[in-house]
């Protein structure tokens, strides 16, 4: 069993105080947070708080920390914590910019300690069924593909409403989306992207974003996140040369629309107001198959499963340092092109 401390007991903090323990791989040996409240509540659930950060890294017994608080904090904090002899989980995004996860990632090389980030969504079900599908090979060569995820009651009203927190939906939710993008059209190198912010209820960091990416083969993706959407577009939607695929909703599973045969005898076209369609009238049974897919099973404790096995030289760590580098340099490339407002040329 390995030994965890928490800092930073909001939020986030209480779901690692809780989860990290369902992995059967840590104990919780205690939080600390700079809010007094904060200490007094998880000492009522019989947590222990320590007093002060460097006292929670001078416990011995702690071998792993994770760092759970604002993003702006993340970097000082986590060098604090690797070069105090600890291996450190780090809350998503890493940093707010791809130098300071290089510094990050020196500390943890200076140390020998392992270094890892929550990006939890790789073990959303949605995205895994994508991922599985685009392996598959099934629906073949996949072209586009598109990942929105739609909320309507505005950017929370916390510190990830301002910027010096690095607040902002593309640091919140597009560290995930991006993740998950990457890693489906896993080998390939951004080539060019193209990103808008959308300020509907807060006008100093991004409440959404639609960001464009072009791959090394040509392929496309769409990210999106809004906060001002009361109707929700499908959360996953992508194209392939031999199909279709979607899911509407992170609960739904993922509908496929298979071409069984391109040429179709006898089109019935569709009456619109302005007249005849057969272009754009739909397809039957006749030349299309349609099923759903199974979720793939998914156990998010996985992660700290995997990283305790990394700690002990077991396995390698899922989360990789390149990985989350090409999403820091995506998400910053993007900020680029929003204060540009310009198309851009990348290598990521
Ligand atoms: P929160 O505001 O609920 O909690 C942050 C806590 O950190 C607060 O209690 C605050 O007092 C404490 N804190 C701030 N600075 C500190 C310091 N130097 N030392 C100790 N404590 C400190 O925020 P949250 O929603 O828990 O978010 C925390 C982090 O978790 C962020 O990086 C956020 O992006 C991330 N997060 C990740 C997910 C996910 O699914 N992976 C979900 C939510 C939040």
């Amino acid at each position: 069993m390995h030994k965890l401390g928490i800092i930073g007991y909001g939020g986030m903090g209480g779901w690692h105080a809780d989860h990290a323990l369902k992995s059967d791989v840590v104990e919780l040996a205690g939080i600390y947070d700079i809010k007094p409240e904060r200490c007094e509540l998880a000492e009522q659930k019989g947590i222990h708080a320590y007093d002060s950060m460097e006292a929670l890294l001078s416990d011995e017994s702690i071998d792993l920390v994770t760092v759970a608080i604002p993003n702006d904090e993340h970097k000082d904090v986590v060098i604090k914590c690797l070069l105090a002899g600890k291996n450190v989980i780090c809350e998503k995004p890493v940093a707010l910019s791809s130098a300071e996860f290089a510094e990050m990632v020196d500390a943890a090389h200076k140390s020998g300690k392992l270094f890892t980030v929550h990006q939890n969504r790789r073990w959303d079900v949605d995205f895994l069924a994508m991922k599985q599908l685009y392996n598959s090979g099934e629906i073949g060569e996949v072209f586009n593909v598109e990942s929105r995820i739609h909320g309507s009651r505005g950017i929370p009203s916390d510190w990830r409403g301002e910027k010096k927190y690095g607040g902002g939906m593309l640091l919140d939710w597009g560290v995930h989306l991006i993740d998950q993008i990457l890693q489906i059209y896993a080998g390939k190198k951004v080539k060019k992207l193209y990103c808008r912010f959308e300020h509907t209820t807060n006008f100093e960091v991004d409440d959404g974003f639609k960001l464009d990416l072009t791959f090394d083969g040509g392929e496309q993706a769409y990210v999106e996140v809004g906060t001002y959407n009361f109707i929700a577009l499908p959360r996953f939607y992508m194209q392939a040369k031999k199909g279709t695929a979607m899911i509407t909703d992170w609960r739904e599973k993922c509908k496929v629309v298979k071409c069984k045969a391109w040429n179709e005898s006898d089109v019935l076209p569709v009456q619109t107001a302005a007249g005849l369609t057969k272009t754009m009238a739909p397809r039957d049974d006749v030349t299309t198959d349609t099923y759903e897919i199974e979720r793939p099973h998914s156990d998010v404790h996985d992660f700290y499963r995997n990283f305790c096995a990394a700690i002990e030289g077991k396995e390698e760590q899922l989360i990789k340092h390149d990985e989350v580098m090409r999403v820091m340099k995506v998400m910053e490339a993007s900020f680029k092109s929003v204060e540009q407002d310009a198309v851009l040329a990348c290598d990521i």
